[in-house]
C-alpha cells in the first residue's frame, strides 16, 4: 500500500497516477487526551486500519496524482533520525572538498553516531524547498527514509522489521557551514518527505534500492542502499539502543557522493526504486510573521 497526504490534510492511497480518497478513515482514529501519547496517529492505528483503507480505497474517487499538493505521508513524528556520512564515497567526498567539510574533520558514522533534525523541519514534495539565506550554499541530500511504526526501546537487531511502517524517498536538506548540523540541517523546510509512505510488503529489500536525483534534469546523486556502511537494519537497532522510538519516527539513512548546492528556481527530481518519484522545487522564503497556533 501508498499512502498519501495531500491538499488539505487529506488521506489517500496512490494507485498508479491516480489517489483514491480515503479520508473518511480518519475518523477511526482513536482519539486521545492530554497528554498525548508521542507519535503519530495514524501511524499507530495503521495495522488495524489497513484492511479498511484498502477496502475503501476500491470504492474511492480518484484524483490524479498531478493534481494535488503533496504533503509529507508522515505528519507528525516525534523526531527525525539521520545517519551522517554513511556512504563511504560521500566520506571521501566529503573530506576532499573544503565547501563541504570548511575545514573541519570528517568523522565516520562510528565516531558520529546519529543525529536529530527537528521535525518542524519537515514538509512535503508539494511544499517545496526554501532558501533562507541567498548567501550560504544549500546543498541536496537524497536518502533512503525508514518510517517507525511499532514503537519501541532496545529493539534486538532480529526484530527492527516488526517495527518497520513504511518507507518513503528522503531529502536531508543542509546548510554547508561551520554551525552544528542540527542547527544546518533543522532549518524550516529542509527534511523532505514523499512521494507516498510504501509498506514493506511493497519491497523486496531496503538494503538494495538503487536511487538518484537530477537536478534540472542534470544528473547529481546516483547509488544504491546495497553500500549504506550501517544497513537499515544497524540503523535501527542503533537508534532504538538510546531512543525510543515512537510511531512516526523517521531515520534518514544517509547520502551517497555527489551532494551540491541548490537555488531558487532548480526541481529536484527525486528516484527511488520501488518507491516512486517526487520532483520538488527550491523557492526564495516566504515572508513569515504569522503566529502559529
Ligand atoms: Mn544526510
Amino acid at each position: 500500500m501508498r499512502l498519501v497526504r495531500y491538499d488539505d490534510n487529506r488521506l489517500g492511497v496512490l494507485r498508479g497516477q491516480k489517489i483514491h480518497d480515503v479520508n473518511n478513515v480518519l475518523d477511526r482514529i482513536p482519539a486521545s487526551k492530554w497528554p498525548h501519547p508521542p507519535g503519530d496517529a495514524l501511524i499507530a492505528a495503521l495495522p488495524e486500519l489497513r484492511a479498511d483503507i484498502e477496502e475503501m480505497a476500491d470504492q474511492a474517487p480518484t484524483i490524479p496524482l498531478g493534481e494535488v499538493t503533496l504533503l509529507s505521508p508522515v505528519a507528525s513524528p516525534s523526531k527525525i533520525i539521520a545517519a551522517p556520512v554513511n556512504y563511504m564515497l560521500h566520506l571521501e567526498e566529503a573530506r576532499g572538498d573544503a565547501a563541504i567539510n570548511y575545514g573541519m574533520p570528517v568523522k565516520t558514522i562510528d565516531e558520529l553516531g546519529l543525529f536529530l533534525k527537528s521535525p518542524s523541519s519537515l514538509v512535503g514534495a508539494g511544499e517545496g524547498v526554501e532558501r533562507h539565506f541567498p548567501d550560504r550554499r544549500i546543498d541536496h541530500e537524497i536518502e533512503l527514509a525508514v518510517i517507525i511504526g511499532r514503537g519501541g526501546y532496545q529493539i534486538p537487531a532480529e526484530r527492527v522489521f516488526d517495527h518497520v511502517a513504511g518507507y518513503c524517498i528522503g531529502l536531508d536538506m543542509s546548510v554547508r557551514g561551520t554551525e552544528d548540523r542540527s542547527w544546518r540541517k533543522s532549518l524550516n523546510s529542509f527534511t523532505v518527505l514523499g512521494p507516498a509512505l510504501v509498506t514493506p510488503d511493497e519491497i523486496d529489500d531496503p538494503d538494495a534500492l538503487s536511487f538518484r536525483l537530477e537536478v534540472n534534469g542534470e544528473p547529481r546523486q546516483a547509488s544504491n542502499t546495497e553500500h549504506l556502511v550501517f544497513d537499515v537494519a544497524k540503523l535501527i537497532a542503533y537508534a532504538a539502543a538510546t531512543y525510543t522510538l515512537h510511531p512516526g519516527d523517521i531515520i534518514l539513512t544517509g547520502t551517497p557522493e555527489g551532494v551540491g548546492p541548490v537555488v531558487p528556481g532548480d526541481v529536484m527530481h527525486c528516484f527511488i526504486d520501488q518507491l516512486g518519484t517526487m520532483d520538488v522545487s527550491v523557492t526564495e522564503p516566504a515572508v513569515h510573521h504569522a503566529a502559529v497556533a
